[in-house]
């Protein structure tokens, strides 16, 4: 079995995301890229998600372009709601 071959993206929180090529996992996040590489060596591809991209059943939904991760959620204001005057 070859070893995976890892891409390393910049994440959401400005930090790196270290994915692999092969099961298409995140396998590793860290705030600087040079700190993936160990948590590189760790990873092992699950064979049960392997077999399943080999069938089609997941896409590629992990290579997706960085403002997919970054949609940014309009924060609500917590507080006492105005109550509604009767008439
Ligand atoms: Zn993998």
């Amino acid at each position: 079995m070859s070893s995976p071959v890892f891409t390393h993206q910049k994440n959401a929180n400005g930090g790196f995301d270290s994915l692999c090529a092969s099961c298409l996992e995140i396998a590793a996040s860290a705030p600087r890229e040079e700190q993936l590489s160990t948590s590189e060596l760790m990873h092992a591809c699950d064979p049960i998600r392997l077999y399943q991209i080999s069938q089609g059943w997941i896409r590629t939904c992990h290579i997706a372009p960085l403002e997919f991760f970054s949609i940014k959620q309009k924060a609500e204001p917590i507080g006492p709601r105005p109550i509604a005057s009767r008439s």
